[in-house]
């Protein structure tokens, strides 16, 4: 609260605009943190939010079901590749990968496999701020060193993206798979780690090495799920099925809360037992809250019955034919586009919060992180809107930033 900057006072969210208190109205170039991907206030899902709250805003989950939680539920497996079809629902992206990591481990205990308890996972990658997830994320990760030693200690190692770190990760396998029980990896783009992007081919490399040594696989979709990379999920680019599954973000179109860990039929048959010890020990007070169901619900509509996948790749094409420029400017390292993903990788930034008060003045809402500053915009961004964004990042960035 010291060293930061003050936060700006929001009043009121529409399509890709942000009104301040003030009257001043930003071009929103992160959709809340990747979450409201039909844009703000969308009527549709503000007509079924309004709706459910009338008749059931909660209800407990334990002992009880509702019709929102499980249609949504078979709408998700419907539309997951594979045999992904057990839906475990939480109210955080951290809250679903402590849950699939706890589900890989218990999948373990349950079939008398007590050594296999390791999770193993990638430098750049990130899953999370509560301290099991801490430990799976990278290690030099800004926001996380200071508890190294205090967290449960995993193994992170390099992405098998070349012959010399497939490789190694081989070496590693070979040594440690009986110990491991599950490879957690963000499919096609690690983002909050640096919206580091890698082929789908490493993806196919990760569920062949867990194939042949007898681990589960769990791809984090919770920034890439719901067409962030172009497809729906990032797995469809790679074609491979992972054993577990997280989905939060852009679950409820950014409206509320909500998370969902899936898990492929195995590893839900490994809990359904005679003993009851053998249940999913996990029961969290939100769990599937009808409202956060139906927003969700009203999202999954919204993805079948407006052209979202177009308009994806019609951003992408934007993205790339506006930043590209940027290449050349000054301190400017990489540039590079992945579906509604576009990232301008500096060599450094010397001040990110002198940068983010440029784009504001700029009347744009982009908020660069450590050496990155990137878009991922609503998919429903008007190409005027687009080219507010981008405009403004080659014009700051030529300011020498
Ligand atoms: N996994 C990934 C891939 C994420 O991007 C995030 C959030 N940035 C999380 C997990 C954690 O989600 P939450 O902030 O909802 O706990």
């Amino acid at each position: 609260m010291k060293t930061a900057p003050a936060p700006l006072a929001a009043r009121s969210t529409q399509g890709s605009h942000i009104t301040l208190t003030d009257g001043r109205s930003l071009v929103d170039g992160v959709a809340a943190w990747w979450t409201a991907c039909h844009g703000y206030n969308h009527p549709h899902i503000r007509a079924c939010a309004e709706d459910q709250l009338k008749r059931m805003p909660h209800v407990m989950f334990g002992g009880m079901v509702h019709e929102p939680a499980l249609r949504l539920a078979s709408r998700l497996s419907a539309m997951l590749p594979g045999d992904l079809e057990r839906v475990f629902y939480t109210d955080s992206g951290s809250v679903a990968v402590e849950v699939a990591m706890k589900m890989a481990i218990q999948y373990r205990l349950n079939r008398g496999e007590t050594n296999r308890t390791k999770l193993l996972s990638f430098r750049g990658g990130y899953h999370g701020d509560t301290l099991a997830t801490m430990a799976i994320c990278d290690p030099e990760e800004g926001m996380h060193h200071l508890f190294a030693g205090i967290m449960p200690s995993q193994y992170v190692v390099d992405l098998p993206r070349d012959n010399a770190s497939t490789s190694a990760f081989e070496a590693f396998l070979n040594e440690h798979a009986h110990e491991i029980t599950a490879i957690v990896v963000e499919p096609l783009v690690q983002g909050a780690g640096g919206m580091l992007f890698h082929d789908p081919a490493v993806l196919r490399r990760l569920r062949d090495a867990a194939d042949r040594h007898g681990l589960l696989l769990i791809l984090d979709e919770i920034f890439t799920g719901f067409g962030r990379t172009g497809t729906m999920f990032a797995c469809e680019q790679a074609d491979i099925v992972p054993d577990i599954i997280t989905l939060s973000k852009a679950l409820t179109g950014g409206t509320v809360a909500l998370a969902a860990t899936v898990a492929r039929r195995h590893v839900y048959e490994a809990f359904l037992s005679d003993n009851p010890e053998h249940a999913l020990m996990h029961g969290p007070t939100f769990m599937a809250n009808p409202f956060a169901c139906a927003c969700a619900n009203a999202s999954l509509d919204l993805f079948e019955t407006e052209p979202r996948l177009e308009q994806i790749a019609q951003i992408n094409l934007l993205l790339r034919e506006q930043l590209e420029p940027c290449r050349t400017l000054p301190g400017v390292k990489d540039v590079r586009v992945l579906g509604a993903i576009g990232v301008v990788e500096m060599e450094k930034i010397a001040d990110p919060a002198a940068l983010r008060t440029r784009f504001i003045e700029e009347g744009v809402w982009i908020r660069p992180f450590r050496n990155i500053v990137y878009l991922t915009p609503a998919f429903t961004i008007t190409p005027d809107e687009l080219s507010a964004l981008t405009g403004a990042i080659h014009r700051v960035l030529s300011q020498g930033f």
